[in-house]
């Protein structure tokens, strides 16, 4: 009972399809590719690709995967190390379209591993990782704290357009629930959102809303300012141009006083330590 393969426009570009064995074999692995179209449903499971295979998982699951989305139940460091080693074969693809000759030149030898390595550890970091460990401590006594808190947090992201560093700060501010977390956490918590294939304005409302999730709080702020790579880089190449975003929640939206004390504080936090 074969069913008939149904053709996947990510898994089955025309190139793909002609992967037949022993044809291109990667890295030792074996081939999973039967010959021709008829394919059973199966033949996800044989995927030479572990990363194929992934997401096929992640659309039969209805799990999102977009540049900016954690994957991180997908992905252990069991399998990681498979994936680098699919992304470092995709990177000299990649070097050799762009007519680089990574085989005498010594400074482009192993920069396909370097950025397969790269991505997956350092700047897309929060995709494959689960969130920041942020233990909650009860705020829930009689001197319990009831003031707004304002902490800055540096942050490196990527712009998921162009895949250029975006570089800048994120104020948090919080107005304590029952639950507080460690300072250090939401550095933490918005360090692990950054770190992604992000748009500036997803990234403040992620770190929005890790934020209320592991505090319980509704009174929430982020300010983001940072630059971009894309913008300095490339395209309109302005090297002073910042790009600021806001998301208010709670109190920090409706109580007027509430948010003239947050971006006051922003404006102290600046004034204390120029950014
Ligand atoms: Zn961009």
């Amino acid at each position: 009972m074969t069913e008939k393969f149904k053709p996947d426009p990510i898994m089955n570009t025309p190139d793909s399809r002609k992967f037949v064995k022993n044809e291109f074999p990667p890295l030792g692995k074996e081939v999973y590719v039967k010959a021709g179209d008829d394919m059973s449903d199966k033949g996800y499971e044989e995927e030479k690709y572990l990363g194929n295979y992934l997401r096929a998982k992640m659309k039969r699951d209805g799990k999102r995967f977009w540049a900016g989305d954690n994957i991180s139940e997908y992905v252990n460091d069991h399998n990681k190390e498979q994936l680098i080693d699919e992304a470092t074969e995709a990177f000299e693809l990649v070097l050799d379209r762009l007519l680089i000759d990574r085989e005498t030149d010594p400074n482009s030898h192993g920069t396909a591993r370097r950025l397969a390595k790269m991505y997956f550890n350092e700047i897309m970091e929060g995709r494959y990782e689960p969130g920041p460990d942020a233990t909650a401590f009860p705020n829930d006594s009689q001197d319990r704290y009831e003031g707004m808190l304002v902490v800055r947090s540096e942050l490196r992201s990527m712009c998921s357009h162009h895949h250029q560093p975006v570089s800048g700060v994120a104020y948090i501010g919080i107005i304590a629930a029952q639950k507080l977390i460690g300072l250090s956490k939401y550095t933490r918590i918005a360090q692990w959102c950054a770190r992604r294939g992000t748009l500036q304005e997803e990234l403040a409302n992620d770190i929005a809303r890790e934020i209320m999730r592991v505090t319980d709080a509704t009174d929430v702020g982020v300010y983001v300012q940072a630059v971009h790579g894309c913008c300095e880089n490339r395209g309109i190449m302005a090297h002073s141009s910042l790009t600021q975003t806001t998301v208010l929640k709670g109190a920090f939206k409706d109580d007027q006083s509430t948010k003239k004390e947050f971006f006051d504080n922003i404006k102290l936090q600046q004034d204390f330590a120029p950014r």
